[in-house]
């Protein structure tokens, strides 16, 4: 004992002054400790039970860090291999590997290394009927596993058999053990060689077997820890294939369905659930979409390209991804790697280089894009009423007087009684079919509607947007149209709250999908519409009990929908032209409900995760009916709201997502439109744009609409220019137009971003407005506008693309004048500008963001990007206008909906390719936005709380214009008026704000409520639980047959309490250490 408690002594004060001494220490006494000197080894363990006990898990990490683990095992193994294993050394060594072990992730190679695995693997298999023991030894093993090479080397040789046996059924005699041979039956299951094993040998319908036995069993609720390990251990086989398939064939999911609902009555038992819910979808098995092809209905030939084999590649469902590892991985966004990575830190690439990527003579062809620069005002003098429509349309009068002078046919018209019970074919065959203008009804139909409904939605005309559609081409050579687009919308009275998410909507969704498999008899699985299938789809009268799906017009995508129960649909969007994916966008008519009743709504092939709508976002709907009634609106809509990964559908290459939802309709028999959110088509732009020269003086306001360019499928791109007409033909004032600095506003490249140009159409309206403001613009600025990017993606109801199946915003650098002319033509009329010494003051392109809130910008900034990204740039000695910053503050001041909290000026390598980055570095304009407008509403301001409707978004677009008099503030000194509404607006001082960039990539909210875990196995355990039970071995209340004469200590213990070495031999130990611990240092006994 003397020279034990010298080394005690020593090894103390060495814990403070000098720890490493303490582990070599250690190592050497156990490699050479002789396996008789029972009582050193006892104090040694001791010793290092209190030490690790004491404080955090840095000490155990230090030790493991000094070979720690290394020396246990090395005692370990030289004390089991003795001629009778002493198992009072034996057991603290086996609960000291057990807790040390945990914490080191190497350990598994290790005791490989020390030939430990089978050593402990024999002292388990001497000890089944010894349970304590038992325990000890299925500790270390379960840490063992950690390694997968560990657990094979146990299932070959049998450890599975030996560790299975242990578990017993439902039983009050040794919980203890039970629970670790579970636990430790668990880690063998990492390994796929051992899960295969444990199917062969019908290992897993034991464990449902057991499961079963214990939760009918544990009446008093006494064993959750067991269940809750055995439902672990039943993940850990899911991990694998034939795991899955043997718990499906097993009855697995039924069975979980069941206990499941059980626990979910009882108080209590709501650890057991989650993990059977993840457990349940995990095992659901996968199955393709309900799809021929994943590839977008609509192809397209694009220029110099072969036309797509189209049917080469139906690789929906590939057998080869069916591999163990693919499991419920979640969409790896592009967002979420590393940020800093991707700040671009070549001052080369962040300096504005203004160099055309083509020649000036290719410039020339731009000139026609400035009219008012060359434009002679003669109308200004002479009064006249010169035409001065845009380019490319004259037939528009023409169109409607062939509408209005068309025959009244009244047995076209609906019944009163069909007044008031609308069907979806009445619009289809009579109202909306804008191919059928030129044949009889069609006009009069239009006509009789409005003059019986009449409504007035400002800057909208029904029968100009019938006119105007027909010129619209789409790949489906869509000729009907949308009612909400025919007819209009207004916004409602009413800002519409975020929607409030019910408590365990995810839960109750799987729940119900889960129904699907065990309960097929429920299940319908009817298809109601198929844009596949040209044959006659379910009609009222072949489905009169289903609803009523379309959605062949503009923008509308919805590809299959099927009924999957009475009240619920699978629905599936078609992905964007030529491609099989990005789908997110929806927009469909549904028809034949019946009022009050909940259908829900499964979107089941979305590909973003964490949008909006799991954090108050609503879809829109639009009811014919009600704009019938005089209430024209999209409004937010829809309950149980939830977007996750889809149990059972099966993708090549990532994760669906679904997005569910329940709507309850307010009229027997309507018809319907559901979306996204508010649509804005590529007709009702042309319509608008129509609208506002209509409405403009010629005399004041130069308002020209042009064509850039045609896109790929032949429609025209729009460009249009506001600025104020000169006061006379003076010199002075043309003078002054010409000098007019210019500002550059581009929206929807994405189709999908609607909100964009709801924003835009707000900036167009307040341009071309007689409000005082507006004028003072007109006075300061020549606005080019280019308000649709990507006409045909919006057309044909991409959410992300265009023809060619890629993303617009990624082609500037380099843009085919072929396949993406519209950005080819926007960066030449830039260049152009900038050629002629015009370089636009502000670019801002407008953009919708689906995991943000508010609206925000991003902009470019050398400085901040070389900053932000650690670079050793000395950054002082840079030079940049920090001019850059000033709208984004005058936006926070004057608009609602904006948060310059949001904003950012960071330049990535990944965006490179975009217009804000490629404007401001090619064309060298210092202000080069990107605007981004949310699809759900705000978290600041006077918005806070509420969604964004149309109105709040042409608001934004408003106060972006107004905010654009900042910048023109001091420049023009000869326009007091100007200077006046400047400052009454904005009201401004010049401090800069010294906010500083927030990075965007940050996840602007926080794990969503119940985001079920999608990781695969993580241990849900813990070291904490692991030490607690170790701890609980030395002093059981458990009968222990050899060691019963030990004193026992029945009280609950803190787990960080030691506890592996008996009572009585501690008491030595533990005086030695208070002595001396107040000896050697007083206070505390830092190990660092
Ligand atoms: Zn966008």
């Amino acid at each position: 004992m003397s020279s034990a408690n010298a080394l005690l002594e020593r090894l103390d004060c060495f814990v403070v002054v000098e720890p490493n001494f303490v582990w070599t220490e250690l190592h050497f006494l156990f490699s050479f400790q002789n396996a008789g000197d029972k009582e050193n080894m006892l104090n040694i363990l001791n010793v290092l039970d209190e030490l690790l006990s004491a404080g955090t898990d840095r000490r155990i990490h230090h030790m493991i860090s000094k070979g720690g683990s290394e020396a246990l095992l090395t005692a370990l193994v030289n004390s089991a291999r003795s001629f009778t294993p002493n198992y009072t050394i034996l057991l603290p060594l086996l609960h000291l590997l057990a807790k040390v072990g945990y914490r080191d992730r190497q350990i598994g190679l290790k005791a490989q290394k020390a030939d430990a695995v089978l050593v402990v693997l024999g002292l388990l298999r001497q000890n089944t009927e010894n349970s304590r023991r038992a325990a000890a030894c299925l500790w270390v093993l379960r840490v063992f596993c950690s390694s997968v090479t560990t657990a094979n080397l146990l299932g070959k040789n049998r450890g599975l058999d030996v560790v299975f046996k242990l578990i017993s059924p439902h039983s009050t005699k040794h919980l203890r053990t039970v629970k670790a041979a579970v636990d430790a039956f668990a880690a063998m299951l990492r390994s796929k060689v051992n899960c295969r094993t444990a199917v062969a040998k019908g290992y897993i319908a034991d464990l449902l077997k057991l499961y079963e036995d214990w939760h009918n069993n544990d009446v008093n609720l006494k064993n959750i820890p067991i269940r809750r390990a055995l439902l672990h251990c039943l993940q850990c086989a899911a991990n694998s294939a034939v795991g899955r398939d043997a718990l499906v064939t097993e009855g697995g999911i039924s069975l979980l369905f069941q206990t499941t609902q059980t626990c979910l009555t009882m108080k209590g038992l709501e650890s057991l659930v989650e993990p059977a819910i993840q457990l349940m979808r995990k095992c659901n098995p996968k199955v393709p979409l309900p799809l021929t092809s994943d590839k977008s209905v609509f192809s397209f030939p694009l220029p110099g390209q072969p036309v797509d084999d189209w049917d080469a590649d139906l690789g929906l469902y590939d057998d080869s991804l069916e591999d163990d590892s693919d499991e419920d991985a979640e969409n790896e966004e592009p967002d979420n790697r590393d940020y800093e990575d991707d700040l671009e830190t070549d001052v080369n690439k962040l300096r504005p280089q203004p160099e055309p990527d083509r020649t000036l003579e290719q410039l020339g062809q731009y000139v026609r894009l400035c009219p008012e620069l060359h434009h002679d005002f003669q109308d200004l003098d002479s009064s006249s009423e010169v035409d001065e429509s845009s380019d490319d349309d004259s037939t528009l009068e023409g169109d409607l007087n062939d509408e209005t002078q068309s025959d009244q046919r009244g047995s076209d018209l609906p019944s009163d009684r069909d007044e008031h019970h609308l069907h979806t074919s009445d619009f289809h065959k009579h109202y909306l079919n804008c191919s059928r203008r030129g044949q009889k009804g069609h006009s009069s139909m239009v006509d009789r509607l409005l003059e019986k409904y009449g409504i007035c939605i400002p800057n909208h005309d029904p029968r100009l947007y019938a006119a105007t559609a027909a010129n619209t081409k789409s790949i489906a050579g869509y000729s009907i149209l949308a009612f909400p687009d025919f007819w209009g919308h207004l916004p409602p009275q009413e800002q519409e709250p975020m929607a409030k998410r019910p408590q365990h909507v995810q839960r109750k969704k799987v729940f119900e999908d889960i129904q699907r498999l065990i309960c097929p008899e429920d299940i319908i699985n009817k298809v109601i519409f198929d844009m596949d299938d040209h044959s006659p789809q379910c009609t009222p009268d072949m489905c009169p009990s289903s609803l009523h799906f379309f959605s062949k017009f503009e923008s509308g995508n919805l590809r299959k929908a099927i009924q999957i129960r009475s009240h619920e649909y699978d629905l599936i969007l078609n992905a964007d032209v030529n491609s099989s994916a990005f789908c997110q966008w929806f927009y469909f008519e549904v028809s034949g409900m019946v009022a009050g009743v909940p259908y829900r709504f499964n979107i089941i092939n979305c590909e973003k995760g964490n949008s909006q709508y799991n954090y108050g976002m609503q879809p829109v709907l639009y009811s014919v009916r009600d704009a019938l009634e005089g209430r024209p609106h999209w409004v937010r809509t829809g309950s149980e709201i939830s977007l996750h990964i889809y149990s059972h559908i099966l993708h090549s290459a990532f994760s669906f997502y679904t997005l569910t939802f329940t709507v309850m309709f307010h009229h027997d028999d309507d018809v319907c439109y559901l979306a996204y959110h508010y649509p804005y088509t590529y007709t009702t732009l042309q319509t608008h744009l129509k609208m506002l020269e209509k409405s403009v003086d010629p005399q004041k306001v130069f308002f020209r609409q042009q064509n850039l360019c045609d896109t790929l499928a032949g429609n025209s791109c729009s460009l249009v220019t506001i600025t104020a007409c000169p006061t006379s033909r003076a010199w002075k004032h043309l003078h002054q137009l010409r000098n007019r600095p210019c500002v550059v506003l581009t929206a929807r490249v994405h189709p999908g971003e609607s909100n964009a140009s709801w924003v835009l159409k707000g900036t167009l309206e307040f341009l071309c407005s007689s409000d005082p403001v507006a004028e003072s613009l007109r006075e300061a600025y020549i606005f080019k506008i280019i308000p649709m990017l990507n006409p045909d993606g919006v057309i044909n109801g991409n959410n992300r693309c265009s023809l060619t199946a890629e993303d617009l915003n990624r082609q500037w650098l380099m843009p085919d004048p072929n396949l993406s002319p519209t950005i080819y033509h926007t960066k030449g009329f830039l260049y152009y500008l900038n050629s002629i010494g015009r370089t636009p003051l502000v670019f801002c392109d407008y953009h919708g963001h689906s995991r943000k809130k508010n609206v925000f910008l991003y902009g470019c900034s050398m400085k901040e990007t070389l900053w932000q990204s650690g670079s050793p740039i000395n950054t002082a000695s840079l030079k940049e206008d920090p001019g850059y910053r000033t709208l984004a503050k005058t936006l926070d001041r004057i608009a609602p909906a904006f948060s310059f909290n949001n904003c950012n000026y960071l330049v990535e390598k990944s965006r490179a390719s975009t217009a804000r980055v490629v404007v401001w570095r090619e064309i060298g304009v210092l202000r080069s936005y990107t605007m981004e407008s949310t699809y759900n509403g705000c978290n600041q301001g006077i918005y806070k709380g509420l969604q964004t409707g149309t109105r709040e978004l042409e608001e934004m677009g408003m106060k972006f214009s107004q905010s654009l008099l900042t910048l023109r503030r001091n420049a023009i000194h000869y326009n007091s008026r100007l200077i006046h509404h400047a400052s009454a607006l904005l009201d401004l001082d010049d401090r800069l704000l010294d906010h500083k960039s927030n990075n965007f990539f940050e996840d602007d909210e926080p794990p969503c409520m119940e985001e079920i875990e999608y990781s695969s196995c993580s241990d849900p355990f813990g070291a904490n639980e692991l030490d607690t039970e170790v701890n609980g071995n030395t002093s059981s209340e458990e009968e222990d047959e050899e060691d019963a004469d030990i004193c026992r200590d029945g009280k609950q213990r803190n787990n960080r309490k030691s506890h592996l070495v008996p009572h009585y031999l501690k008491q030595d130990a533990l005086e030695t250490l208070t002595i001396k611990s107040g000896q050697c240092n007083g206070s505390n006994g830092y190990l660092y």
